[in-house]
């Protein structure tokens, strides 16, 4: 496996520990790295790998969930001290849920046998993003876009605009978009809302654009329009059983209205039934 461009100085890696894609942006400054795997010990690999393209300049976090900020701390080190931008709420999410997770992990080791968490130290990014903004890269500038809620609260996607007028742009979205499969309910996710935001960010895609996923390789503008219909049925489902006044194994027990089998569903109904019970509030 080798770094695959998906658009000029855009170049994209997927690694086995989760499936995980991961991109950099190459300017004459230097690079700009997206996410850092799910370990010291992946973000080390990820580093090494990055060698031959260049130095590292800057790394941006798509979101807070494990597989994406647990190498985080690699690079933060004081002999590194690279600059991590994110979402700024994304710093409550590690603590609210990350964090969680961690130590279920490392106090029962059986339910991830193959993994070992010892040496995670949960590592929230150094420059936290409220409002658009752009990283200069030298001959080139990133965007970065922070979302309103949907795959979590904290999602930040990065748009990359075309250096010559040949292709589109290339868009960075973590797991707001999710190829091959649809995109997961984790923790801290917003089913109800996710919809709206995923409507808005396609909104500004173009046709020619492409679009990196946090997992999987590049897909199109149409894909996310698919993957808006699934995500945007899901929703119209838990609001329905929701209006019905049922409760969550009843609306799972209906099976065959269901994009997504009822083991990943159970969170997307929780968390959609709490997104609706604050709206009634
Ligand atoms: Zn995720």
């Amino acid at each position: 496996m080798t770094w695959t461009m998906a658009a000029p100085g855009v170049l994209f890696r997927r690694y086995p520990q989760d499936d995980i894609t991961i991109t950099v942006i190459r300017g004459t400054r230097g690079l700009l790295l997206v996410d850092t795997g799910s370990s010291p010990a992946d973000a080390a690999l990820i580093h090494s790998d990055l060698e031959p393209l260049g130095a590292l300049l800057c790394v941006v976090n798509t979101h807070a969930h494990y597989d994406h900020t647990f190498g985080n701390q690699h690079f933060a080190a004081d002999s590194l001290r690279v600059p991590i931008y994110g979402h700024h709420l994304l710093p409550a999410h590690l603590v609210e849920y990350e964090a969680r997770r961690l130590a279920a992990w490392r106090a029962d080791t059986s339910t991830e046998p193959d993994r070992d968490w010892r040496d995670v130290v949960i590592t929230p990014p150094t420059a936290l993003i409220r409002e658009r903004t752009w990283i200069d890269l030298g001959d080139r500038s990133v965007e970065l876009i922070p979302l309103e809620p949907g795959h979590t609260d904290g999602d930040l996607v990065l748009r990359v605009p075309v250096l010559d007028d040949g292709s589109g742009d290339t868009w960075i979205v973590g797991d707001v978009m999710e190829e091959p499969g649809p995109p997961m309910y984790g923790s801290g996710c917003f089913p109800i809302r996710w919809p709206e935001t995923l409507s808005r960010l396609l909104d500004e895609v173009g046709e020619r654009d492409v679009i990196l996923p946090g997992h999987g390789v590049p897909v199109s503008r149409d894909f996310g329009v698919a993957q808006l219909a699934v995500l945007a049925a899901t929703a119209d489902n838990i609001r329905r059983h929701h209006a019905a006044g049922h409760d969550i194994e009843q609306t799972l027990g209906v099976t065959e209205e269901w994009a997504y089998s009822p083991a990943a569903l159970e969170l997307a109904v929780r968390r959609g039934f709490e997104e609706l019970d604050r709206e009634r509030e």
